[in-house]
């Protein structure tokens, strides 16, 4: 398991100037993006492998992940992930998912915007398992007017992130793959799991209804 603690310094990350300026979403596709054609095979060991296999196909801990090819042009898939940008933000410390600059923090930690689904908690604090990056404050009130969701939104903060595992596609040699699986770092599925984001858990998180309603009305603080 990989703890990641939150920094009360922010560190300092990619300018963020650039994306904020044409209202890019740092993570997510654009539709001149796609997967690479590429075959999965398994190797002796009954791991997932690529038959061209590159170097840049894993990260740094050994994980297969998607290939992708094209170009950052042709507007944009808000509601999608990049399966390099996304972990680019997610690691330690996240960053925006919007600018890839800094997250919001305060005393409570760091800010997420969620989408309000089945699943979410009505009991605070707990734990959230998330494929969802941090946000900055501009980025968040941005997010909130202009990218659809069935049923709203809630902003939560947290002190403490861990990294728990990949979501992706996983193969077997008998049965057909299996898209959109959640994979944890201890299942034995991670060695037949091509990944395309990073998971992660929001520990303790609190609800954050200031900063929502203040995102909201414009009245940024
Ligand atoms: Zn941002």
């Amino acid at each position: 398991m990989h703890g990641l603690a939150v920094p009360a310094t922010p560190a300092s990350g990619p300018a963020a100037d650039g994306a904020r300026a044409e209202r890019r979403l740092y993570i997510a596709p654009y539709r001149d993006e796609a997967p690479s054609n590429v075959k999965v095979i398994f190797d002796a060991d009954g791991r997932v492998c690529y038959a061209d296999e590159r170097p840049s196909d894993r990260c740094i801990d050994g994980w297969l992940w998607e290939r992708w090819e094209g170009t950052q042009t042709g507007g944009q898939r808000w509601a999608g992930h990049h399966p390099v940008r996304q972990p680019d933000v997610m690691r330690h410390p996240p960053r925006c998912g919007g600018c890839a600059g800094e997250a919001h923090r305060d005393e409570r930690g760091m800010l997420w915007l969620l989408h309000i689904i089945a699943q979410t908690p009505l009991a605070w604090p707990c734990d959230i398992i998330t494929v969802t990056p941090p946000m900055c404050l501009a980025d968040a009130c941005w997010a909130l007017r202009n990218c659809r969701t069935e049923h709203g939104f809630i902003a939560v903060r947290t002190q403490e992130i861990d990294i728990i595992g990949d979501w992706g596609t996983v193969y077997s040699p008998t049965q057909p793959p299996q898209a959109d699986q959640l994979v944890l770092f201890e299942d034995s599925r991670m060695h037949q799991v091509v990944a395309n984001r990073i998971v992660i858990r929001l520990n303790d998180a609190v609800l954050d209804e200031t900063t929502l309603s203040l995102l909201s009305t414009g009245g940024l603080p």
